[in-house]
Protein backbone atom coordinates (compact mmCIF):
# COMPACT_ATOMS: atom_id res chain seq x y z
CA UNK A 1 0.00 0.00 0.00
CA UNK A 2 1.38 3.62 -1.26
CA UNK A 3 1.95 6.11 2.15
CA UNK A 4 -0.62 8.46 2.90
CA UNK A 5 0.51 11.72 0.84
CA UNK A 6 2.51 14.12 3.13
CA UNK A 7 0.66 17.06 3.87
CA UNK A 8 1.94 20.64 2.85
CA UNK A 9 3.69 22.35 5.59
CA UNK A 10 2.29 24.66 7.59
CA UNK A 11 3.32 28.36 8.40
CA UNK A 12 1.71 30.70 10.82
CA UNK A 13 2.37 34.43 9.94
CA UNK A 14 2.12 37.10 12.48
CA UNK A 15 2.25 40.46 11.68
CA UNK A 16 1.78 43.52 14.22
CA UNK A 17 -1.58 45.14 13.75
CA UNK A 18 -0.74 48.07 11.44
CA UNK A 19 -1.55 48.72 7.93
CA UNK A 20 1.87 48.33 6.67
CA UNK A 21 3.36 45.46 8.54
CA UNK A 22 -0.08 43.41 7.49
CA UNK A 23 -0.25 44.66 3.96
CA UNK A 24 3.62 43.34 3.19
CA UNK A 25 3.36 40.43 5.39
CA UNK A 26 0.15 39.54 3.76
CA UNK A 27 1.68 39.22 0.05
CA UNK A 28 4.20 36.84 2.07
CA UNK A 29 1.18 35.02 2.73
CA UNK A 30 0.17 34.96 -0.72
CA UNK A 31 3.72 34.39 -2.10
CA UNK A 32 3.25 31.21 -0.31
CA UNK A 33 0.74 30.46 -0.73
CA UNK A 34 0.70 30.49 -4.76
CA UNK A 35 3.62 27.93 -3.46
CA UNK A 36 1.47 25.63 -2.08
CA UNK A 37 2.07 26.07 1.54
CA UNK A 38 -0.80 25.78 3.75
CA UNK A 39 -1.10 29.57 5.72
CA UNK A 40 -2.91 30.85 8.81
CA UNK A 41 -2.53 34.65 9.21
CA UNK A 42 -2.95 36.27 12.34
CA UNK A 43 -5.00 39.67 11.90
CA UNK A 44 -6.06 41.61 14.68
CA UNK A 45 -9.84 42.10 15.14
CA UNK A 46 -9.48 45.71 14.24
CA UNK A 47 -7.80 44.91 11.14
CA UNK A 48 -9.32 41.98 9.75
CA UNK A 49 -13.06 44.04 10.12
CA UNK A 50 -11.35 47.24 8.05
CA UNK A 51 -9.79 44.86 5.50
CA UNK A 52 -12.79 42.43 4.98
CA UNK A 53 -14.65 46.14 4.30
CA UNK A 54 -12.47 47.15 2.39
CA UNK A 55 -9.75 45.05 0.37
CA UNK A 56 -12.97 42.14 0.11
CA UNK A 57 -10.05 39.72 1.96
CA UNK A 58 -11.98 36.66 2.29
CA UNK A 59 -12.90 36.57 -1.06
CA UNK A 60 -9.59 37.09 -2.36
CA UNK A 61 -8.25 34.36 -0.47
CA UNK A 62 -10.94 32.10 -1.27
CA UNK A 63 -8.86 30.95 -4.16
CA UNK A 64 -6.11 29.29 -1.85
CA UNK A 65 -8.40 26.85 0.07
CA UNK A 66 -5.62 25.79 2.40
CA UNK A 67 -5.73 29.50 3.22
CA UNK A 68 -7.34 30.45 7.06
CA UNK A 69 -7.28 33.77 9.13
CA UNK A 70 -7.37 33.68 12.72
CA UNK A 71 -8.54 36.97 14.74
CA UNK A 72 -7.27 38.02 17.76
CA UNK A 73 -7.34 41.06 19.83
CA UNK A 74 -4.88 44.28 19.72
CA UNK A 75 -6.09 44.96 22.94
CA UNK A 76 -7.69 48.48 21.96
CA UNK A 77 -11.33 49.17 22.00
CA UNK A 78 -12.53 48.29 17.98
CA UNK A 79 -13.00 51.58 17.43
CA UNK A 80 -10.24 53.28 18.81
CA UNK A 81 -8.03 55.80 16.19
CA UNK A 82 -4.67 54.08 16.98
CA UNK A 83 -2.69 56.92 15.63
CA UNK A 84 1.32 57.02 15.99
CA UNK A 85 0.73 58.68 19.44
CA UNK A 86 -0.18 55.55 20.89
CA UNK A 87 2.58 53.28 19.74
CA UNK A 88 4.22 52.29 23.01
CA UNK A 89 0.51 51.44 24.38
CA UNK A 90 0.25 49.52 21.10
CA UNK A 91 3.64 47.52 22.66
CA UNK A 92 2.63 47.34 26.43
CA UNK A 93 -1.25 46.02 24.58
CA UNK A 94 1.06 43.44 22.75
CA UNK A 95 2.59 42.04 26.13
CA UNK A 96 -0.18 42.20 28.52
CA UNK A 97 -2.84 41.49 26.23
CA UNK A 98 -1.94 40.03 22.45
CA UNK A 99 1.15 37.79 23.98
CA UNK A 100 -1.21 35.19 25.94
CA UNK A 101 -3.84 35.17 22.76
CA UNK A 102 -0.80 33.99 20.59
CA UNK A 103 0.10 31.65 22.80
CA UNK A 104 -2.64 30.02 23.53
CA UNK A 105 -3.55 29.85 19.55
CA UNK A 106 -0.14 28.26 18.64
CA UNK A 107 0.22 25.64 21.86
CA UNK A 108 -3.05 24.43 20.38
CA UNK A 109 -3.36 24.58 16.54
CA UNK A 110 -5.52 23.14 14.98
CA UNK A 111 -3.00 21.64 12.04
CA UNK A 112 0.20 20.69 13.05
CA UNK A 113 2.50 23.58 12.86
CA UNK A 114 5.77 23.44 10.49
CA UNK A 115 7.17 27.07 11.28
CA UNK A 116 6.54 30.82 12.53
CA UNK A 117 7.16 33.77 10.15
CA UNK A 118 6.43 36.32 13.04
CA UNK A 119 7.00 40.08 12.49
CA UNK A 120 10.46 40.76 13.69
CA UNK A 121 8.82 43.52 16.11
CA UNK A 122 7.32 40.62 18.24
CA UNK A 123 10.45 39.01 19.24
CA UNK A 124 8.70 37.27 22.29
CA UNK A 125 7.16 34.67 19.69
CA UNK A 126 10.50 32.95 19.29
CA UNK A 127 11.49 31.93 23.10
CA UNK A 128 7.86 30.63 23.20
CA UNK A 129 7.67 28.81 19.90
CA UNK A 130 11.53 27.55 20.56
CA UNK A 131 9.86 25.78 23.67
CA UNK A 132 7.80 23.89 21.56
CA UNK A 133 10.24 22.99 18.83
CA UNK A 134 8.59 25.34 16.56
CA UNK A 135 11.35 27.43 14.75
CA UNK A 136 11.07 30.87 13.87
CA UNK A 137 11.55 32.76 10.77
CA UNK A 138 11.87 37.00 11.87
CA UNK A 139 10.27 39.16 9.30
CA UNK A 140 11.02 43.12 9.34
CA UNK A 141 8.92 45.30 7.36
CA UNK A 142 11.50 47.99 7.54
CA UNK A 143 13.97 49.06 4.80
CA UNK A 144 17.63 46.92 5.63
CA UNK A 145 19.47 50.24 6.09
CA UNK A 146 16.77 50.65 9.13
CA UNK A 147 17.07 47.86 10.44
CA UNK A 148 20.69 47.91 10.61
CA UNK A 149 21.16 51.60 11.86
CA UNK A 150 18.41 50.14 15.39
CA UNK A 151 20.68 47.14 15.54
CA UNK A 152 23.59 49.35 15.71
CA UNK A 153 22.05 51.38 18.37
CA UNK A 154 24.77 49.96 21.36
CA UNK A 155 27.69 50.79 19.00
CA UNK A 156 26.09 54.35 18.60
CA UNK A 157 26.13 54.65 22.44
CA UNK A 158 29.40 52.98 23.41
CA UNK A 159 30.93 55.27 20.68
CA UNK A 160 29.82 58.27 22.04
CA UNK A 161 27.14 59.46 18.13
CA UNK A 162 23.99 58.69 20.82
CA UNK A 163 22.44 60.70 22.27
CA UNK A 164 22.25 63.15 20.08
CA UNK A 165 23.05 66.65 21.70
CA UNK A 166 20.28 69.07 20.40
CA UNK A 167 19.26 70.41 17.12
CA UNK A 168 23.02 71.82 16.69
CA UNK A 169 23.64 68.40 16.43
CA UNK A 170 21.52 67.38 14.08
CA UNK A 171 24.25 67.84 10.66
CA UNK A 172 26.80 65.28 11.94
CA UNK A 173 27.80 62.74 10.31
CA UNK A 174 27.66 59.64 11.98
CA UNK A 175 30.73 57.36 12.15
CA UNK A 176 29.47 54.22 13.98
CA UNK A 177 27.10 52.35 11.76
CA UNK A 178 29.60 50.43 9.40
CA UNK A 179 28.62 50.07 5.90
CA UNK A 180 26.82 53.62 6.42
CA UNK A 181 29.21 55.94 7.40
CA UNK A 182 28.89 58.13 3.56
CA UNK A 183 25.32 58.28 4.08
CA UNK A 184 23.95 58.96 7.95
CA UNK A 185 23.88 62.44 9.43
CA UNK A 186 22.42 62.38 13.21
CA UNK A 187 19.25 63.52 11.13
CA UNK A 188 18.65 60.56 9.28
CA UNK A 189 18.49 57.93 12.12
CA UNK A 190 15.44 56.72 13.04
CA UNK A 191 12.99 58.42 15.17
CA UNK A 192 13.71 56.80 17.87
CA UNK A 193 17.14 58.24 18.08
CA UNK A 194 15.96 61.48 18.99
CA UNK A 195 16.46 61.52 22.43
CA UNK A 196 18.13 63.06 25.07
CA UNK A 197 17.58 60.29 27.57
CA UNK A 198 19.04 56.59 26.45
CA UNK A 199 16.67 55.01 28.84
CA UNK A 200 13.77 56.39 26.81
CA UNK A 201 11.27 53.59 26.60
CA UNK A 202 10.53 53.01 22.71
CA UNK A 203 14.29 53.66 22.25
CA UNK A 204 14.77 50.63 24.43
CA UNK A 205 12.00 48.33 22.99
CA UNK A 206 13.30 49.00 19.77
CA UNK A 207 16.65 48.21 20.19
CA UNK A 208 15.86 45.33 22.24
CA UNK A 209 13.73 43.55 19.72
CA UNK A 210 16.28 44.37 16.82
CA UNK A 211 18.92 42.77 19.05
CA UNK A 212 16.56 39.63 19.60
CA UNK A 213 15.90 38.87 16.04
CA UNK A 214 19.08 36.77 16.03
CA UNK A 215 17.72 34.45 17.80
CA UNK A 216 15.33 33.30 15.08
CA UNK A 217 16.01 30.78 12.59
CA UNK A 218 16.29 33.22 9.52
CA UNK A 219 15.46 36.83 9.04
CA UNK A 220 13.09 37.71 5.50
CA UNK A 221 13.58 41.63 4.58
CA UNK A 222 11.47 43.44 2.23
CA UNK A 223 13.84 44.52 0.01
CA UNK A 224 16.29 43.68 -2.97
CA UNK A 225 19.82 43.59 -2.80
CA UNK A 226 20.99 46.00 -5.27
CA UNK A 227 18.98 48.29 -3.45
CA UNK A 228 20.61 48.60 -0.30
CA UNK A 229 24.10 46.22 -1.17
CA UNK A 230 25.70 47.96 1.80
CA UNK A 231 23.42 47.42 4.83
CA UNK A 232 22.35 44.34 3.61
CA UNK A 233 26.31 42.61 3.26
CA UNK A 234 26.37 44.16 7.26
CA UNK A 235 23.41 42.90 8.44
CA UNK A 236 24.50 38.97 6.70
CA UNK A 237 27.39 39.34 8.95
CA UNK A 238 24.79 38.87 11.50
CA UNK A 239 22.04 37.11 10.19
CA UNK A 240 23.95 33.94 7.78
CA UNK A 241 20.26 33.25 7.15
CA UNK A 242 19.36 36.03 5.52
CA UNK A 243 16.30 36.06 2.75
CA UNK A 244 16.26 39.51 0.70
CA UNK A 245 13.03 38.62 -1.32
CA UNK A 246 11.44 42.12 -2.07
CA UNK A 247 9.58 43.88 -3.37
CA UNK A 248 7.11 42.11 -2.18
CA UNK A 249 4.52 43.87 -4.32
CA UNK A 250 5.91 43.52 -7.42
CA UNK A 251 7.29 39.86 -6.87
CA UNK A 252 3.98 38.99 -5.88
CA UNK A 253 2.73 40.30 -9.51
CA UNK A 254 5.91 37.88 -11.28
CA UNK A 255 4.91 35.21 -9.31
CA UNK A 256 1.15 35.65 -10.24
CA UNK A 257 1.67 36.36 -13.76
CA UNK A 258 3.24 32.85 -13.98
CA UNK A 259 0.98 31.08 -12.17
CA UNK A 260 -2.27 29.32 -13.52
CA UNK A 261 -5.19 30.39 -12.91
CA UNK A 262 -3.56 33.51 -11.13
CA UNK A 263 -5.94 35.57 -9.15
CA UNK A 264 -5.45 39.19 -8.74
CA UNK A 265 -3.42 40.79 -6.77
CA UNK A 266 -5.41 42.45 -3.75
CA UNK A 267 -4.74 46.09 -2.44
CA UNK A 268 -5.16 44.97 1.32
CA UNK A 269 -5.99 48.61 1.93
CA UNK A 270 -7.36 49.30 5.32
CA UNK A 271 -9.52 52.62 3.75
CA UNK A 272 -12.12 53.17 1.53
CA UNK A 273 -10.33 53.35 -2.04
CA UNK A 274 -12.17 56.41 -3.81
CA UNK A 275 -11.15 55.99 -7.40
CA UNK A 276 -12.59 58.67 -8.39
CA UNK A 277 -8.81 60.13 -8.75
CA UNK A 278 -7.99 57.54 -11.99
CA UNK A 279 -10.78 59.18 -13.75
CA UNK A 280 -9.27 62.78 -12.80
CA UNK A 281 -5.76 61.24 -13.62
CA UNK A 282 -7.13 60.49 -17.62
CA UNK A 283 -7.73 63.65 -18.26
CA UNK A 284 -4.06 65.25 -17.58
CA UNK A 285 -1.39 65.29 -19.31
CA UNK A 286 1.49 63.11 -19.26
CA UNK A 287 4.02 63.44 -16.65
CA UNK A 288 1.93 66.83 -15.29
CA UNK A 289 0.87 65.82 -11.93
CA UNK A 290 2.87 65.00 -8.54
CA UNK A 291 1.07 62.69 -5.78
CA UNK A 292 0.88 63.51 -2.21
CA UNK A 293 0.57 61.14 0.18
CA UNK A 294 1.53 60.87 3.76
CA UNK A 295 0.56 56.84 4.26
CA UNK A 296 -1.83 55.34 6.95
CA UNK A 297 -1.00 56.65 10.21
CA UNK A 298 1.13 60.23 9.77
CA UNK A 299 -1.02 63.25 11.08
CA UNK A 300 -0.48 66.54 10.26
CA UNK A 301 -0.74 69.83 12.36
CA UNK A 302 -2.47 72.32 11.19
CA UNK A 303 0.31 74.81 10.37
CA UNK A 304 2.47 72.14 8.23
CA UNK A 305 -1.06 71.30 6.61
CA UNK A 306 -1.38 74.68 5.46
CA UNK A 307 2.26 74.76 4.64
CA UNK A 308 1.68 72.19 2.12
CA UNK A 309 -1.52 73.60 0.90
CA UNK A 310 0.57 76.97 0.14
CA UNK A 311 3.42 75.01 -1.17
CA UNK A 312 1.74 72.83 -3.81
CA UNK A 313 -0.74 75.75 -5.16
CA UNK A 314 2.23 77.72 -5.33
CA UNK A 315 4.03 75.17 -7.52
CA UNK A 316 1.64 76.10 -10.37
CA UNK A 317 1.49 72.25 -10.83
CA UNK A 318 -1.77 69.70 -10.85
CA UNK A 319 -1.49 67.18 -7.82
CA UNK A 320 -3.28 64.43 -6.72
CA UNK A 321 -3.62 64.84 -2.71
CA UNK A 322 -4.86 61.98 -0.70
CA UNK A 323 -6.12 63.39 2.87
CA UNK A 324 -7.38 60.64 4.76
CA UNK A 325 -10.46 61.57 7.32
CA UNK A 326 -7.78 61.33 10.00
CA UNK A 327 -4.79 62.97 8.29
CA UNK A 328 -5.34 66.35 10.95
CA UNK A 329 -3.57 65.42 14.08
CA UNK A 330 -6.59 66.11 17.29
CA UNK A 331 -7.00 69.51 17.69
CA UNK A 332 -6.17 70.97 14.60
CA UNK A 333 -9.37 72.34 13.49
CA UNK A 334 -10.07 75.08 11.47
CA UNK A 335 -11.00 76.20 7.69
CA UNK A 336 -8.86 76.00 4.44
CA UNK A 337 -8.66 79.58 2.83
CA UNK A 338 -11.21 80.34 -0.19
CA UNK A 339 -7.74 80.63 -2.36
CA UNK A 340 -6.35 77.36 -1.38
CA UNK A 341 -9.81 75.70 -2.34
CA UNK A 342 -10.11 77.91 -5.76
CA UNK A 343 -6.54 76.74 -6.81
CA UNK A 344 -7.59 73.21 -5.54
CA UNK A 345 -10.60 73.40 -8.25
CA UNK A 346 -8.60 74.05 -10.53
CA UNK A 347 -5.53 71.84 -11.00
CA UNK A 348 -5.42 69.54 -7.76
CA UNK A 349 -7.61 66.22 -6.96
CA UNK A 350 -7.95 65.63 -2.93
CA UNK A 351 -9.34 62.00 -2.16
CA UNK A 352 -9.79 59.79 1.10
CA UNK A 353 -7.41 57.35 -0.12
CA UNK A 354 -6.08 56.25 -3.45
CA UNK A 355 -5.52 52.98 -5.11
CA UNK A 356 -1.66 53.72 -4.40
CA UNK A 357 0.22 51.44 -6.99
CA UNK A 358 -2.34 52.44 -9.71
CA UNK A 359 -1.70 55.74 -9.29
CA UNK A 360 2.40 55.27 -9.22
CA UNK A 361 1.65 53.66 -12.53
CA UNK A 362 -0.44 55.88 -13.85
CA UNK A 363 1.34 57.92 -17.09
CA UNK A 364 0.13 61.40 -15.55
CA UNK A 365 1.90 61.23 -12.99
CA UNK A 366 5.12 62.42 -12.97
CA UNK A 367 6.55 62.03 -9.20
CA UNK A 368 5.46 61.59 -5.61
CA UNK A 369 5.41 63.96 -2.23
CA UNK A 370 5.60 60.89 0.41
CA UNK A 371 6.33 60.82 4.19
CA UNK A 372 9.00 57.87 3.15
CA UNK A 373 7.21 54.57 4.17
CA UNK A 374 8.81 51.78 3.40
CA UNK A 375 5.89 50.65 1.53
CA UNK A 376 5.61 54.22 -0.62
CA UNK A 377 8.97 53.93 -1.05
CA UNK A 378 9.30 50.58 -2.76
CA UNK A 379 6.07 51.22 -4.80
CA UNK A 380 7.79 54.18 -6.38
CA UNK A 381 10.76 52.77 -6.83
CA UNK A 382 9.01 50.10 -8.70
CA UNK A 383 7.02 52.42 -10.80
CA UNK A 384 10.15 54.40 -11.76
CA UNK A 385 9.14 58.10 -10.20
CA UNK A 386 10.89 60.62 -8.36
CA UNK A 387 10.61 61.34 -5.15
CA UNK A 388 10.54 64.28 -2.45
CA UNK A 389 10.66 62.98 0.98
CA UNK A 390 8.55 64.57 4.03
CA UNK A 391 9.75 61.99 6.97
CA UNK A 392 7.25 61.83 9.86
CA UNK A 393 8.71 59.11 12.13
CA UNK A 394 10.19 55.69 12.32
CA UNK A 395 12.18 54.28 9.66
CA UNK A 396 11.20 56.88 7.55
CA UNK A 397 14.22 59.35 8.70
CA UNK A 398 16.73 56.89 7.25
CA UNK A 399 14.78 56.14 3.89
CA UNK A 400 14.55 59.80 2.89
CA UNK A 401 18.08 59.80 2.90
CA UNK A 402 18.35 56.45 0.90
CA UNK A 403 15.99 58.36 -1.81
CA UNK A 404 18.25 61.79 -2.03
CA UNK A 405 21.77 60.88 -1.04
CA UNK A 406 22.32 56.99 -2.27
CA UNK A 407 19.81 56.21 -5.33
CA UNK A 408 19.35 59.60 -6.25
CA UNK A 409 16.33 59.92 -7.26
CA UNK A 410 14.80 62.92 -5.28
CA UNK A 411 14.78 65.67 -2.38
CA UNK A 412 14.69 65.11 1.39
CA UNK A 413 13.03 68.04 3.15
CA UNK A 414 12.97 66.40 6.10
CA UNK A 415 12.51 68.24 9.80
CA UNK A 416 11.29 71.38 7.22
CA UNK A 417 7.80 72.35 6.69
CA UNK A 418 7.49 75.74 4.73
CA UNK A 419 5.90 76.35 1.69
CA UNK A 420 8.81 77.88 -0.19
CA UNK A 421 10.84 74.79 0.25
CA UNK A 422 7.44 72.71 -0.65
CA UNK A 423 7.11 75.08 -3.96
CA UNK A 424 10.80 74.51 -4.66
CA UNK A 425 11.17 71.18 -4.30
CA UNK A 426 8.44 70.26 -6.35
CA UNK A 427 9.04 72.14 -9.06
CA UNK A 428 12.95 70.86 -8.76
CA UNK A 429 11.62 67.39 -9.46
CA UNK A 430 9.07 67.95 -11.71
CA UNK A 431 10.94 70.55 -13.69
CA UNK A 432 14.30 71.78 -13.79
CA UNK A 433 15.90 68.45 -12.57
CA UNK A 434 13.10 66.03 -13.61
CA UNK A 435 15.21 64.26 -16.38
CA UNK A 436 17.90 63.65 -14.22
CA UNK A 437 15.96 62.30 -11.88
CA UNK A 438 13.50 60.42 -13.78
CA UNK A 439 16.51 58.67 -15.39
CA UNK A 440 17.85 57.49 -11.87
CA UNK A 441 14.48 56.40 -10.82
CA UNK A 442 14.16 54.38 -14.66
CA UNK A 443 17.10 52.32 -14.15
CA UNK A 444 16.16 51.84 -10.01
CA UNK A 445 12.78 50.32 -11.70
CA UNK A 446 14.26 48.25 -14.12
CA UNK A 447 16.71 46.64 -11.21
CA UNK A 448 13.66 46.21 -9.11
CA UNK A 449 11.68 44.30 -11.43
CA UNK A 450 14.60 42.16 -12.63
CA UNK A 451 15.34 41.21 -9.08
CA UNK A 452 11.85 40.36 -8.49
CA UNK A 453 11.03 38.33 -11.87
CA UNK A 454 12.27 34.80 -12.34
CA UNK A 455 15.85 34.44 -12.33
CA UNK A 456 16.54 37.57 -10.08
CA UNK A 457 18.18 37.71 -7.03
CA UNK A 458 14.74 38.19 -4.82
CA UNK A 459 12.96 35.40 -6.77
CA UNK A 460 15.57 33.11 -5.90
CA UNK A 461 15.94 33.94 -2.85
CA UNK A 462 11.99 32.98 -2.22
CA UNK A 463 12.79 29.68 -3.43
CA UNK A 464 15.15 29.53 -0.92
CA UNK A 465 13.24 30.10 1.70
CA UNK A 466 10.55 28.17 0.19
CA UNK A 467 12.75 24.65 -0.06
CA UNK A 468 14.20 25.41 3.66
CA UNK A 469 10.55 25.27 5.08
CA UNK A 470 9.83 22.19 3.24
CA UNK A 471 12.73 20.88 4.90
CA UNK A 472 11.63 21.49 8.68
CA UNK A 473 9.48 18.49 10.27
CA UNK A 474 6.31 19.91 11.61
CA UNK A 475 5.50 19.32 15.09
CA UNK A 476 1.87 18.26 16.19
N1 LIG B 1 -1.77 53.56 0.54
C1 LIG B 1 -2.81 53.41 -0.35
N2 LIG B 1 -3.56 54.50 -0.62
C2 LIG B 1 -3.35 55.71 -0.08
C3 LIG B 1 -2.26 55.86 0.83
C4 LIG B 1 -1.49 54.76 1.11
O1 LIG B 1 -3.05 52.31 -0.89
O2 LIG B 1 -4.10 56.64 -0.37
C5 LIG B 1 -0.95 52.37 0.86
C6 LIG B 1 0.39 52.43 0.17
O3 LIG B 1 0.26 51.92 -1.14
C7 LIG B 1 1.28 51.61 1.09
C8 LIG B 1 0.62 51.75 2.47
O4 LIG B 1 -0.67 52.32 2.24
O5 LIG B 1 1.27 50.25 0.69
C9 LIG B 1 1.38 52.69 3.39
O6 LIG B 1 2.49 52.01 3.87
P1 LIG B 1 3.83 52.75 4.19
O7 LIG B 1 4.79 51.72 4.67
O8 LIG B 1 4.28 53.56 3.04
O9 LIG B 1 3.47 53.79 5.31
P2 LIG B 1 2.69 53.69 6.72
O10 LIG B 1 1.24 53.80 6.40
O11 LIG B 1 3.04 52.37 7.35
O12 LIG B 1 3.17 54.88 7.47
Amino acid sequence: MDPPPVPPPHVIIFPLAAQGHVNSMLKLAELLAISGLRITFINSEHIHHRLLRHAHIQAHFAAFPDFRFKIISDGFPIDHPRSPDHFMTTFNYVKSITKQLFEELVSAPDRPVTCIIADGILTFTIDFAGDLGVPVIAFRTISASSFWACFCIPRMIESGDLPLKGDEDMDRDVTSVPGMEDILRCRDLPSFCRVADLSDQLLQYVTTQTLQTTAARALILNTFDQLEGPAISQIRTQFPNLYTIGPLHSHLRSRLSSSSPSPSSASNSLWKVDRSCIAWLDKQPPKSVIYVSFGSITTLNRHDFTEFWYGLVNSGRRFLWVVRPDSLAEGSSGAVPEELKEAAAERGCIVGWAPQEEVLHHGAVAAFLTHSGWNSTLESVVAGKPMVCWPFFADQQVNSRLVSHAWKVGLDMKDVCDREVVERMVNEVMGERQEEFAAAAGDLARRARNAASEGGSSWDNLDRLIEDIRSMKPTS
